[in-house]
């Protein structure tokens, strides 16, 4: 699994840095000050195109806008916030300087979560922030807990590699890339060798124990920011190597085949050794042509495992797969 897959990448913040926007100076210097002497980190700008500057800069959860000012007014600013896509929630409260009703809704449904009217009075604005924080700690929370389901639902519960389904949705966008930029593609069908005496001998547990310690063998022996692991069935596994053409593919996997056959898994119940068998599947050196598909990559690569296991297991076998005949003769 990736680094970009893991939920801290979701940062809780401790305390948010509020952005505030205010076009009058002296307005803005009182502002910014009992701001901080409340504990908020500010930074402050004069009108909402520097607002929005700094927001395409860094992610700032909260938005204090006034309403009028030159350039870009305080509305056009929290509609704008809205259509940014940004790493979380931005709570906006709006300052005016009028109070009728219509201008109130103008202002909310502008994208604004909360408004106050000017003079801004101090513990009100205090008291308000405040409950916006509660609205972004919820929203927070959330987000967490749907990155995680997003990652369970990809993943492999016992080994932590992806599973099958994640699998079948992605191969399809890597073919597709490596067509567009004509980067080779190769994938690899690993099957551990005789698993099942593995598990009638020292029971399903110390299976399982094997089973997490290959796909850490396999992880560890490909680049972790572009290759992945997935557990294609039992005790199968598929892995995808973006830009990597046949020779780099069957390095690879003669790569992870001995790291596993080098040294005893250790499961508790005993230290086996174990084998696997590989097949390879390659595009040719400037990527996939159009025809090809992701079900002949995997069934090449199984093909070649198959003939692995035939040969006798523990080795490699491997295919490139040939440019059509047909687009070549179209040029
Ligand atoms: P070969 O060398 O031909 O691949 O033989 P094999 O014994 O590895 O192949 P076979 O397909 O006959 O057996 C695979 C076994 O993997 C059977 C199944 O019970 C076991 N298995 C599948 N999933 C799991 C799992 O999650 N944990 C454990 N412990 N065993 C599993
Ligand atoms: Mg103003
Ligand atoms: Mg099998
Ligand atoms: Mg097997």
């Amino acid at each position: 699994m990736s680094d970009n897959e893991s939920v801290t990448s979701i940062t809780v913040e401790t305390s948010p840095t509020i952005l505030l926007a205010e076009d009058d100076p002296v307005t803005r210097m009182l502002m910014t000050r009992f701001l901080r002497k409340a504990g908020y980190e500010v930074d402050a700008v004069a009108n909402g195109s520097e607002a929005l500057d700094k927001m395409t800069k860094r992610y700032y959860s909260m938005l204090v806008t006034d309403w009028e000012m030159p350039e870009m007014d305080g509305i056009a600013l929290c509609k704008a916030v809205r259509n940014m896509q940004l790493d979380g929630y931005v709570y906006a409260l709006l300052l005016t300087a009028r109070d009728s009703k219509e201008h109130i809704i103008a202002g909310l449904e502008a994208g604004a979560d909360d408004y106050l009217v000017k003079p801004v009075h101090e513990a009100e604005l205090i008291a308000r922030l405040n409950a916006g924080r509660r609205i972004l700690d919820l929203e927070h929370s959330l987000r967490v807990a749907n990155e995680r389901n997003r990652i369970l639902s990809i993943t492999d519960a016992l080994t932590g590699a992806y599973n099958r389904r994640y699998l079948m949705e992605q191969l399809p966008r890597e073919v597709e890339r490596c067509r567009r930029y004509a980067y080779p593609l190769s994938v690899l069908m690993c099957d551990i060798d005789h698993f099942k005496e593995i598990n009638d001998e020292r029971g399903h547990s110390a299976g399982d124990d094997v089973l997490q310690q290959f796909a850490a063998r396999a992880q560890k022996s490909i680049r972790s920011n572009s290759d992945w692991v997935a557990r294609y069935g039992g005790e199968e596994f598929l892995i995808v190597l973006p830009q990597t053409a046949y020779q780099g593919g069957l390095f690879v996997a003669e790569k992870i085949r001995s790291l596993v056959s080098s040294t005893p898994f250790s499961t508790r119940n005993g230290d086996p050794v174990v084998t696997a068998s590989f097949g390879v599947a390659s595009t040719g050196p400037n990527g996939p042509d159009l025809t090809l598909k992701v079900e002949s990559m995997i069934r090449t690569a199984d093909e070649c495992l198959y003939r692995s296991k035939q040969e006798g297991r523990n080795r490699t076998n491997g295919h490139e797969i040939a440019v059509s005949l047909a687009l070549m003769a179209n040029g």
